[in-house]
C-alpha cells in the first residue's frame, strides 16, 4: 500500500473504501482501544508483514467496561497512537465515535455463552457481550481477512474464535504472543495507573506464571498445589488474587491435573488496578 497512512473517522467511509479498487488483496485488521504500546505495534508489524492492507481501529468501546469500572480514566493518546500506527506501517486507522457506533435505537447484541462464563467473564459480566458485538460491527465494517490479536487477552480470543465458527464470519483469527516489558510485565494501557511501588510488585504476576511453570515441570501437576503456591508468592507482594485457573490451552475446561496443554490465566489487583496475564505450562 501507499505509505500515507489515512484516517477514516466514518463507517460510511469504512465501508466504501472495502468495496473501492484500492482495496484489494489480503486485508488485515488490529482492533484496539488506544493507548498503542509496543504489544499492539506488535499486532499491526505481523499484519504488515502477511496482508496488502493492514486497518487499525482505534475505539474505546463503552459496551465491555462494568459501571464500576476504568471507562472515564482510560488513557487516550490518539495523537501518539497515530504517529505509532503509521511507524508501524499501518494503511488506515479507523475512529468512529460512539454516536456512529451505538447510536440512539441501538438494540441488537451478539452473545456467546458458556465460554463468556468463566474466567474474566465470570468477573466482568457483560465484558464479553461488549467485546463480541462491537467485534462483529467492526469486521462487518472493515471486512478484514485476518485479524491479529494479543495472547494477552487469552480469553477474548477463544471467545471471539466461537463466535467466529457459530456465525460463520469468514475472518480468520492470527493470535499473537504476549510482549512484555523488560522485567517481563505483559504490556498493557492499565499499567500507566500503577504508581512506582504498584509497578514493582505487579512483576509478581510473571514470577508467579513462570513458578507454577517451573514447578510443573519438576512434576507437579496438581492444581491445587500450583495455584497455592503461586498464592503465596503474589501474597507476599501484596497482590490481590481475582481468579487463578489451570484450564485446557484450546478449550478453556478447567483442567483436575494439569499436562502439556494446560495453560494458567491469572487476574491480579495490583493496588487498585487489575491486571491480567497467562502461560502455557510447558
Ligand atoms: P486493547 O487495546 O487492550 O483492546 O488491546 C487491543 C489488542 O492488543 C488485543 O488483541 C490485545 O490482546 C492486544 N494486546 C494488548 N496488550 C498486548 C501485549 N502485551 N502483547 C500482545 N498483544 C497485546
Amino acid at each position: 500500500m501507499s505509505s500515507k497512512m489515512k484516517v477514516i473517522q466514518s463507517i460510511e467511509e469504512m465501508v466504501a473504501l472495502t468495496k473501492s479498487d484500492l482495496w484489494s488483496g489480503t486485508i488485515g485488521f488490529v482492533p484496539t482501544m488506544g493507548a498503542l504500546h509496543r504489544g499492539h505495534i506488535s499486532l499491526a508489524e505481523y499484519a504488515r508483514k502477511e496482508c496488502d492492507i493492514v486497518v487499525m481501529s482505534i475505539y474505546l468501546n463503552p459496551t465491555q467496561f462494568g459501571p464500576n469500572e476504568d471507562l472515564d480514566n482510560y488513557p487516550k493518546t490518539l495523537k501518539a497512537d497515530l504517529d505509532k500506527a503509521e511507524k508501524a506501517g499501518v494503511d488506515y486507522v479507523f475512529t468512529p465515535t460512539s454516536k456512529m457506533m451505538y447510536p440512539d435505537g441501538f438494540k441488537s447484541w451478539v452473545n456467546v455463552e458458556g465460554i463468556t462464563d468463566i474466567l474474566c467473564g465470570a468477573k466482568r459480566p457483560n465484558h464479553f457481550r461488549g467485546v463480541t458485538t462491537i467485534v462483529s460491527k467492526l469486521m462487518n465494517i472493515v471486512s478484514p481477512d485476518l485479524m491479529y490479536m494479543g495472547e494477552k487477552d487469552y480469553q477474548q480470543i477463544a471467545v471471539l474464535n466461537t463466535m467466529i465458527s457459530d456465525l460463520n464470519f469468514r475472518t480468520v483469527i492470527r493470535p499473537c504472543p504476549i510482549i512484555r516489558e523488560s522485567d517481563n510485565l505483559a504490556m498493557s494501557s492499565r499499567n500507566a495507573y500503577l504508581n512506582e511501588d504498584e509497578r514493582i510488585r505487579a512483576r509478581v504476576l510473571y514470577q508467579s506464571l513462570q513458578k507454577a511453570r517451573t514447578l510443573y515441570k519438576q512434576g507437579t501437576a496438581d492444581p491445587e498445589i500450583l495455584r497455592k503456591s503461586m498464592q503465596e508468592l503474589i501474597q507476599l507482594h501484596a497482590g490481590k488474587i481475582d481468579y487463578i485457573e489451570f484450564v485446557d490451552r484450546n478449550t478453556l475446561d478447567k483442567k483436575e491435573t494439569a499436562d502439556d496443554n494446560t495453560r494458567v490465566i491469572i487476574a491480579v489487583f495490583i493496588g487498585s488496578t487489575r491486571l491480567i496475564d497467562n502461560m502455557d505450562l510447558v
